[in-house]
């Protein structure tokens, strides 16, 4: 059979993680389908081979595409003739499983969608930055929120100097999920976020300050330059920080305060960013993403909604309901996928395709992630007062 171009079919996705009784995996996969123009053909979904089994089952794959193992899969699809294999695949597993099937599928042709952090430690991230560059192959991140409309919106009020020069950015992200030993009950997405085996380095850290400090340079256009930190394992018996406090720098000259913890008994996920320039501020909310306020130092506070006219054209590009029918989650997630898609379908070998232009987070942010990361840990365990992000 001929194989049909790229732009023509939909996209065909494999998975590497996401088994039944896993988080995010599942939520890849509904963000992945809402546009219609991706489908998973094949998988190897859990670190237990029947578990693998049992949900390729459920999501009714060809038996013969769900593979016991990530080593299997990359073997046997990359033999698939061109018009059946899968054209990238989805990396849902804990953090230091992110690396060998990234570093497998990039080595044998196949575009990567990666969970956050990138890899367990910067050294590795590197090492996918390398083979990005060497391969001309795709890498996303997915740093969720960047693909809600209204945190585009905010990133275009800074661009376009509607705030003026960015002078302070206060950005939270607590969650109380962790504010008692929950590992010790054996919770899969606790135990393994809180073992530094598994986890890396960072626990809240990495699991949501690495979310906090995308966001504020997403939103203020600036990278985060120098920190001072603090790393707490609140809960006794922990073995990796559950909560965080930083100052921080940022190359524009702004400063700022960024706090992520999981130890805020009775939040969810209240991540939100407040930002000021010379002529007013912004402040968005996940917990109410359809809203954006700003706030003027001449004038009255406005109201900004998703949906509406008034939005730049980026910002209504990304939207999908109209005003006051709630979107969410999951459609700032198809956003990625759709953005990334959008540059799988335009990539042609030798060609370089600049991620900018279809706007989701590359290998690029993913270092970055771990360099703040890294730092971070530094900075917690110095005496010094501020430790910069080496470029
Ligand atoms: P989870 O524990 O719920 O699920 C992990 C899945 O990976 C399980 O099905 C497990 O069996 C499978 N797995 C483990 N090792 C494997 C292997 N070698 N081969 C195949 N499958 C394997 O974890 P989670 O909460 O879904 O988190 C997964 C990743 O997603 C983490 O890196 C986390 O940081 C990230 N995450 C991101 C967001 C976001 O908003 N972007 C939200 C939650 C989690």
């Amino acid at each position: 059979m001929k194989e049909i171009s790229k732009t023509k079919r939909k996209l065909r996705m494999g998975m590497v993680g996401g088994g039944l009784t896993s988080f995010i995996g599942p939520v890849h996969r509904k963000a992945a389908g809402i546009d219609g123009e991706i489908e998973l053909v094949c998988g190897a979904f859990s670190i237990i081979p029947e578990e693998s089994v049992e949900t390729g089952r459920l999501l009714y794959l060809n038996p013969n595409r769900v593979y016991n193992t990530y080593q299997e899969m990359f073997e046997r699809e990359k033999d698939l003739p061109a018009e059946e294999r899968m054209d990238f695949v989805s990396v849902v597993t804990p953090n230091h499983v992110h690396f060998g099937p990234s570093k497998m599928a990039l080595e044998n042709g196949f575009h990567v969608m990666v969970e956050k952090p990138i890899a367990f430690s910067l050294e590795e991230a590197k090492t996918l930055q390398k083979l990005v560059g060497k391969t001309g192959l795709l890498l996303c991140l997915t740093h969720t929120y960047t693909g809600y409309p209204l945190v585009k919106e905010a990133r275009h009020i800074v661009a376009t100097n509607q705030l003026g020069k960015i002078r302070k950015v206060y950005v939270e992200y607590p969650q109380g999920w962790l504010s008692t030993l929950l590992e010790g009950t054996g919770n899969m997405q606790a135990s393994w976020r809180t073992d530094p085996k598994q986890s890396g380095m960072g626990g809240a850290i990495g699991d949501i300050g690495t979310h906090a400090a995308n966001l504020a340079e997403y939103i203020t256009g600036s990278d985060i330059s120098e920190i001072c930190v603090m790393l707490n394992a609140v809960v006794k018996g922990r073995r990796i920080d559950d909560d965080c406090s930083m100052l921080v720098k940022f190359e524009n000259g702004a400063s700022g305060v960024l706090f992520a913890t999981q130890v805020a008994a009775g939040e969810e996920n209240n991540l939100n960013i407040r930002v000021y320039g010379e002529k007013g501020g912004l402040e968005w909310r996940q917990q109410d993403p359809n809203t954006l306020i700003l706030k003027w130092l001449d004038k009255p506070t406005e109201i900004v909604r998703a949906g509406q006219k008034y939005l730049s054209d980026h910002a209504k590009a990304f939207t999908r309901t109209p005003a006051g029918h709630p979107e969410g989650y999951l459609e700032a997630f198809a956003n990625i996928y759709r953005a990334f898609s959008r540059a799988v379908r335009d990539y042609k070998p030798g060609k370089r395709i600049n991620p900018e232009k279809y706007d989701f987070p590359d290998v690029s942010h993913g270092v970055r992630g771990m360099n703040f990361v890294t730092t971070a840990v530094k900075s917690a365990n110095s005496n010094r007062k501020w430790i910069k992000l080496k470029k």
